[in-house]
C-alpha cells in the first residue's frame, strides 16, 4: 500500500474536484476504481473500496486534516510540509495544588444524590505514575486578514481595528485568548499575522474555480469565491506572498448574506499546507462593536480539523454549551479536544485493569483552565468493540470547569460552573452518522455530593451511550469556586451490575 497526501489525490484520484467546503460538508466527489483508507491525523476514520461503497465513485464526508492511503496504482509522492513551528512564548509557571475542603452543593439533570453509606475509596486508589510528558508541541497560528466590502456594503471594522483585535491593543485579542485556550501551547505569530493594508470590494458575483459566485448568498460556493477573489487581489495591489499563511481571515460587512454568524474551510489542516490560500478562510460579520474572537478560534480550529461538541440525548449540533466547538460563549474548549490538540495533559490515564468492578477510585483535579495537566484519561476497553474502547479511536475524558476571570473560562454560565464533566471523544464514525469525523459528546455533568448515572438509569447491554458507559462516578467535594486553583475531589468505579458503584 502505498500513500498520499490528499494534494495528489486531488490531482490524480479525484475525477469531482468540486469541493464543497462548509461546516458540515467539506468534501464530495472523491472517487476512483482503487479502494482507499481516509485517515485524520493517524487514526483511520473510514476505508473505502467499490465493495464497501456499492455507490460506487462517489461519497460525500468530512475533510478533516486527511491523509489518504491508496492501494494501487502508486501515486505521486506528497508535497512537502512546512517545518516545525519556533517554540511559543515562555509559560507561566503553574500555581501550586491548594487544599481540598467539604463540598457544596450543585449539579445538573441525571444524577442522584450520594448514599450517605457510600464505601470509602480504596487506599490503593491513587493515579498510577505517568510518564513524562512530551516536550510541549506549540501550534503556531498565522493568517493574512482582510477588512472586505461586500457587493457595495461597507465594513464596520478598518484594517487599524482589525489588527488590533488580532494582536492588540484590544483587551482581549485573539493572541491572548489564543494562549488563553491552549494552556499557553498555541499563539499568534506576529510575524506572520498580516492584516492587508486597505479595504478589498468583494464584487456583486464573479467566477471561480468552483464556478459562478454571488454576494447576495452565502453558499459555501460564495464563500470559495469570495476568499479566491479576495487572495488575488491581495497579491495584485500590495504583493502580499501568499505562501506565508495558513488561512485568509474575511471580516465581512453587517448585512451580509451569512448573517451574524462565522464559517470556515475544513479542508486546510497542516496536511494541506501548500494549497491555494483560499481553500483555507474564516469568514466572520465583524460588526465593529461586538468582537467574537471565541467564534472566529471555533473556525480557525475547524481549519485545523476539529468538528463540533455536541451532547448526549440532544439533537443540537451545537449541544455542549460549555465549549467552543458547541455553543460555548467566550469559554474554554472540552478537554477531549484540548488534548487532541497537544494542549492538555492527562493526570491520570486509567484503562479496564485499572477500573476493578465495584471498586471506586479517588482522584483530585484542579479546574481546566489552570493547569496544562487537567483531566483523567479512560478508556473503555469493556466496552468493546465500540470505537470508544479502542485507544487509537477514542476515549472518555473527566475534567473539572470552573468560570473565573482569568483562562478561557470567563464566560462558562451556571449550568457548568463548579461541576465536574465527562465526555466521550470518537475520531471515527458509520457513514450513517450525523457527525461526521471526530466528536466529542458531553455525557454527564455532575456536582458535589451526587452520583451519575443513578442505579436507576443503568442498563447493562454494552454500548456507548449515557446509560450504559458501565462507568459511575460521584464528586466528593471541591474547594473554594474563588480559589486560584479550584479543585474538585471526584470517584470513579466501573460496574458489571447495576447494584454495583451505587
Ligand atoms: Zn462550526
Amino acid at each position: 500500500m502505498t500513500r498520499a497526501t490528499l494534494w495528489s489525490l486531488d490531482l490524480s484520484l479525484v475525477d469531482d474536484p468540486a469541493f464543497f467546503t462548509g461546516e458540515e460538508v467539506a468534501v464530495h466527489g472523491l472517487c476512483d476504481l482503487v479502494s482507499y483508507v481516509v485517515r485524520v491525523d493517524s487514526y483511520v476514520a473510514k476505508t473505502y473500496s467499490p465493495a464497501t461503497d456499492p455507490a460506487g465513485h462517489g461519497w460525500t464526508g468530512a475533510l478533516q486534516g486527511m491523509s489518504v492511503a491508496v492501494e494501487s496504482p502508486a501515486s505521486p509522492p506528497p508535497p512537502s510540509l512546512p517545518q516545525p513551528a519556533p517554540p511559543p512564548p515562555a509559560q507561566s509557571p503553574r500555581p501550586q495544588p491548594s487544599v481540598v475542603l467539604p463540598g457544596e452543593d450543585g449539579g445538573d439533570d441525571g444524577v442522584a444524590a450520594l448514599s450517605p453509606r457510600a464505601p470509602p475509596p480504596s487506599p490503593s486508589a491513587r493515579s498510577p505514575p505517568m510518564p513524562p510528558p512530551p516536550p510541549p508541541e506549540p501550534t503556531r497560528f498565522t493568517m493574512l486578514a482582510v477588512a472586505v466590502s461586500l457587493c457595495g456594503l461597507q465594513p464596520a471594522v478598518r484594517p487599524d481595528t482589525l489588527k488590533g483585535l488580532l494582536l492588540g491593543p484590544a483587551r482581549t485579542t485573539l493572541q491572548s485568548y489564543a494562549v488563553a485556550i491552549s494552556s499557553g501551547r498555541a499563539y499568534l505569530d506576529p510575524a506572520d499575522v498580516t492584516v492587508a493594508p486597505g479595504v478589498v470590494d468583494i464584487p456583486c458575483s464573479g467566477f471561480s474555480s468552483g464556478g459562478p459566485w454571488a454576494s447576495s448568498s452565502c453558499r459555501p460556493l460564495d464563500q470559495q469565491g469570495w476568499a479566491e477573489y479576495v487572495v488575488a487581489a491581495v497579491a495584485a495591489r500590495w504583493g502580499l506572498a501568499q505562501g506565508r499563511y495558513q488561512r485568509v481571515v474575511l471580516a465581512l460587512p453587517p448585512g451580509n448574506p451569512c448573517g451574524p454568524v462565522s464559517w470556515a474551510s475544513q479542508s486546510c489542516a497542516p496536511e494541506f499546507f501548500g494549497w491555494p490560500l483560499s481553500r483555507c478562510y474564516v469568514l466572520w460579520t465583524a460588526t465593529g462593536t461586538f468582537w467574537p474572537y471565541w467564534n472566529i478560534m471555533h473556525e480557525m480550529l475547524h481549519n485545523t480539523g476539529l468538528f463540533h461538541s455536541i451532547r448526549a440525548n440532544s439533537s443540537d449540533p451545537y449541544g455542549d454549551s460549555s465549549c467552543i466547538m458547541g455553543s460555548g460563549y467566550n469559554t474554554c474548549l472540552n478537554v477531549a479536544q484540548m488534548q487532541r490538540l497537544g494542549w492538555a495533559e492527562p493526570l491520570a490515564a486509567l484503562d479496564e485493569p485499572a477500573l476493578p468492578p465495584n471498586t471506586w477510585r479517588r482522584f483530585t483535579l484542579p479546574a481546566l483552565s489552570t493547569a496544562l495537566a487537567n483531566h483523567i484519561r479512560i478508556s473503555p476497553g469493556w466496552l468493546a468493540p465500540a470505537a470508544l474502547s479502542n485507544p487509537n479511536l477514542g476515549a472518555l475524558y473527566v475534567s473539572y470547569r470552573v468560570r473565573a476571570a482569568a483562562g478561557c473560562d470567563g464566560g462558562l454560565d451556571d449550568r457548568h460552573h463548579g461541576l465536574v464533566q465527562l465526555h466521550a471523544y470518537v475520531d471515527t464514525l458509520p457513514l450513517t452518522s450525523p457527525w461526521r469525523g471526530n466528536v466529542t459528546v458531553l455525557m454527564a455533568t455532575v456536582g458535589p455530593g451526587q452520583l451519575w448515572p443513578p442505579a436507576a438509569d443503568r442498563s447493562l447491554p454494552p454500548g456507548p451511550s449515557v446509560s450504559n458507559l458501565h462507568l459511575a462516578l460521584r464528586v466528593v467535594s471541591r474547594t473554594p469556586l474563588t480559589d486560584a486553583v479550584p479543585r474538585v475531589t471526584l470517584e470513579l468505579c466501573r460496574y458489571t451490575l447495576i447494584t454495583e458503584c451505587v
